[in-house]
């Protein structure tokens, strides 16, 4: 593991809290926030997420890096910054104020629609999607779809923590996949 891995863990384990059942009884709520509030920890995971973006001798291989709403933002922006590129934001159903591409998608209880600007990425992008936690897989299969439908590629996805105990991996399919830390 790399120095930079290993410590970006330790963050992790330090200062993400699990809040019991938040928003709903029988969840386990990963709570970030004591984490964007420490800059050394911040700036670390951070580094980490990027490196999703990169080839092993440091060349950035993505043209975009994509963050979901709302999460995703606070962790995508800074991802898009470190590597030199743009980011752009994936939101829920209203918000984006122009022609948008749509993908609905099941939630464990009804269902989610995500847009995506249509000019956001262009024909041939490389993306980087990136957010908080995979759990089912549903939010990165429908951005992944958001992508594609703008005839961009979804090069990877990096998130800090992954639930291990649900089938995102699946979900998700061939996605190449970056993880801080399995729980
Ligand atoms: P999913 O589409 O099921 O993979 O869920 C991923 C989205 O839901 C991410 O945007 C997360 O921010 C959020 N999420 C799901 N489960 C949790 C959890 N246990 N703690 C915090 N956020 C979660």
């Amino acid at each position: 593991m790399s120095d930079g891995l290993a410590a970006a863990r330790a963050s992790l384990e330090r200062l993400v809290l699990d809040v019991h059942d938040f928003p709903e009884p029988g969840i386990v709520f990963k709570d970030i926030t004591p984490l964007l509030a420490d800059h050394d920890a911040f700036r670390t995971v951070i580094e980490a997420l990027a490196s999703a973006g990169r080839d092993a001798d440091g060349n950035v291989v993505v043209d975009k890096v994509a963050g979901m709403e709302a999460r995703g933002f606070i962790l995508a922006a800074p991802v898009a910054l470190a590597l030199g590129i743009g980011f752009v934001p994936v939101r829920k159903v209203g918000k984006l104020p122009r022609e948008t591409h749509a993908v609905s998608f099941a939630l464990e209880y009804g269902e989610a629609t995500l847009e995506l600007h249509r000019d956001a990425v262009a024909p041939g992008d490389r993306v980087l999607m990136v957010d908080d936690v995979l759990a089912t897989g549903g939010t990165v299969r429908a951005t992944r779809e958001l992508i594609e439908a703008c005839g961009a590629t979804a090069h990877a996805v990096a998130v800090l923590m992954e639930l291990g105990f649900l089938p995102g991996r699946e979900t998700i399919g061939d996605l190449s996949v970056t993880t801080l830390m399995t729980v």
